[in-house]
């Protein structure tokens, strides 16, 4: 698996350091933000697997920024743990009806976090047997059918799973040696231009189906399942 990304929006920087120093030392990939319209454009940017916000931000409260995520479309399924030193029930209830998935008080142990972190992400982790649908376009892990409509796609096996790794992690750019290490899988060696000849492969595949818009090379980037 990737190394999970998680981003930590806190105004106290002493707080924000020591979340950030200990997810790092457990091995995510940390981005931080002191305040909400930093955290929205991290969002947007770095694509982050799970966002702790804390209650009192400097422009915007934890809560809204959570509200206004959760009206997004791409941001409703987003993994968000708030942080609070509040600790009446009342508040906790206020922070899980904005559409946090869940709660920690301040003070917390490093222990506690990572724990209730690891707990959402494997919540949130898609299921491997739920259809994945964009549009026309229906992919079912059971069956391990492709579909356009009505009509059936026949993929070779890496474009299956090529397919099935870019639209299971939408709107989000891969580079090629993240490809290899989500779909060929690590230790494996493969030049990354088989990576080109696949993407090619999988969109042609798409194309006769009008479907291909979906799979977009970022020239420079990457690729990545989009349906904007
Ligand atoms: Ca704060």
């Amino acid at each position: 698996m990737s190394t999970r990304k998680v981003l930590v929006v806190e105004d106290e920087e002493a707080i924000r350091q020591m979340i950030v120093f200990n997810l790092s030392r457990a091995g995510f990939e940390v981005t931080e933000a002191g305040d909400s319209a930093t955290a929205r454009r991290l969002i947007a940017d770095a694509r982050p697997d799970l966002v702790l916000v804390d209650w009192m931000l400097p422009d915007s409260s934890g809560l809204e920024l959570t509200r206004a995520l959760r009206r997004e479309k791409h941001n409703r399924g987003l993994p968000i743990i708030m942080l609070t030193a509040r600790v009446e029930e009342s508040d906790k209830i206020a922070g899980l009806n904005s559409g946090a998935d869940d709660y920690i008080t301040k003070p917390f142990s490093s222990r506690e976090l990572l724990a209730r972190i690891n707990a959402l992400l494997r919540r949130s982790a898609p299921s491997d047997d739920e259809p994945l649908q964009a549009g026309d376009l229906k992919l079912d892990p059971v069956s391990h059918r492709v579909t356009a409509g009505n009509e059936k796609i026949t993929l070779g096996p890496t474009e299956y799973r090529l397919l099935k790794f870019l639209m299971g992690n939408p709107e989000r750019v891969y580079s090629r040696g993240q490809l290899l290490d989500n779909v060929w899988g690590q230790n494996v060696y493969v030049e990354e231009r088989t990576v080109d000849v696949h993407v090619r492969r999988l969109r042609s595949a798409l194309e006769q189906f009008a479907v291909d818009h979906y799979v977009q090379t970022v020239r420079g980037s990457g690729d990545r399942f989009s349906t904007r």
